[in-house]
């Protein structure tokens, strides 16, 4: 299983390419020496710029640790073996109340830090509060049906005051249909811009993909409209659109997004998924989608 960061495993690879250009014999070409320079002085292309921007912008120290985890079964019918505890940091603090459900898949686990370091990156002082995951051996607890399986995930929206100051509130507080919650007579509104910006993070980590984010419409309907504001990239509203989902037959989720993740590659077959699979969230040890199948195949 892989144990090394994003940002180590990302910049091998970009080093290696380095190495193996940097063997070409110099030619008179002015343009292709110009090129051999750049690459024996290790500049990266613009390509790999590009890629350097999208690594996680703090390392965790999760990310240095092994990650054995394993995700056995469904989310309502599953259970965690060797799960990674995720730990309060700068960016993120777990609720009172979720301290003894706070294990889950090195994979989410590291999630949750990327998006709680990308929102603080964007928006200074941010604080993500963090709700409850799994048991540390998974399996089932009130008042949840599902994160059983350490794939699960509970996340506190990032707030503002009565008068637009962003604050953190390390509690869940139930929001109404125009984004206006109430706690212990205090107002709170919901902060669209730095909801979007967890949302946006979630949803385009370099391997980790999201099946669901749990929120009732109204708050699906407020985060578009910032994405829309921004100018986001349309690869990312369409996911935006498709991830985001207020549960038919299940709690609105007035007060947290429920965050779900798809089985890692290589906890399969033994971690099972269950529809939808999205075109973005790439398959390779499963079956193949019934309308490619031969006549031949079984
Ligand atoms: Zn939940």
């Amino acid at each position: 299983m892989p144990w090394v960061c994003a940002l180590t495993a990302m910049s091998l690879v970009w080093l290696s390419g380095t190495f193996a250009l940097a063997e070409l014999p110099m030619t008179g070409d002015p343009v292709l020496r110009e090129a051999q320079h750049a690459e024996t002085h290790a500049e990266p292309s613009d390509e790999d710029l590009e890629r350097i921007s999208r690594m996680p912008r703090r390392i965790s120290p999760s990310d240095l640790e092994p990650n054995p985890s394993v995700s056995v079964g469904y989310p309502n019918r599953g259970l965690l073996r060797f799960g990674m505890r995720i730990n309060d940091e700068r960016d993120l603090s777990v609720k009172v109340g979720s301290l003894n459900t706070r294990h889950g898949t090195g994979e989410l686990v590291r999630l949750i830090e990327y998006a709680a370091h990308e929102v603080a990156f964007r928006y200074p002082r941010s604080r993500l509060t963090v709700g409850d995951l799994s048991r540390p051996g998974g399996g089932r607890f009130v008042p949840h049906k599902s994160h059983q399986s350490g794939r699960d995930v509970d996340l506190g929206f990032y707030m503002l005051d009565r008068r637009s100051t962003p604050v953190n509130n390390h509690v869940f507080i139930p929001f109404n249909n125009k984004g206006i919650g109430r706690q212990w007579g205090a107002i709170y509104k919901l902060d669209a811009a730095r909801n979007w910006a967890l949302v946006e993070s979630l949803l385009s980590h370099p391997t980790t993909d999201v099946q669901h984010i749990f929120v009732t419409n109204a708050a699906k309907r407020a985060l578009l409209r910032q994405a829309v504001k921004e100018r986001a990239h349309p690869e990312l509203i369409m996911r935006a659109k498709r991830v985001l989902s207020q549960p038919r037959h299940d709690a609105p989720h007035r007060s947290h997004f429920h965050v779900r993740t798809y089985c890692s590659d290589d906890d399969r077959p033994m971690c099972k998924d269950r529809p939808p699979f999205y075109a973005w969230h790439e398959r390779p040890s499963q079956a193949p989608a019934v309308s490619t199948l031969q006549p031949n195949d079984s």
